[in-house]
């Protein structure tokens, strides 16, 4: 695995993350990662990404909860790329329209 902002390696780790909840904070200690040697960079697996936006999600009222809810949907509707979906060798020949 390689490192997108400087190409360096990216090692198994754990790191800290912030959740940020307008009003406060939350700090998640322990969160797996994938670091890289080189600048730091941390990157998540899917499954830890998606459970990080779960705890955040679960903290928000329920305005927000229904405004994240409709971007689903737009999503379902295909105006949206998802993480898995991005091909990063090919960037800049993605139509991001
Ligand atoms: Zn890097």
């Amino acid at each position: 695995m390689v490192c997108f902002f400087c190409n360096g390696k990216m090692i198994e780790g754990i790191t800290t993350d912030m959740i940020d909840l307008e009003t406060s904070i939350m700090i998640i200690k322990d969160v797996p990662c994938h670091k890289c040697t080189q600048c730091g960079e941390v990157s998540f697996s899917l499954d830890v990404a998606e459970s990080l936006e779960k705890v955040r999600f679960d903290k928000l009222d329920e305005d927000e909860k229904q405004a994240i809810l409709q971007g689903r949907e737009d999503y379902k509707n295909g105006n949206t790329y998802s993480l898995n979906e991005i091909d990063w060798d090919n960037l800049d020949k993605m139509d991001l329209e």
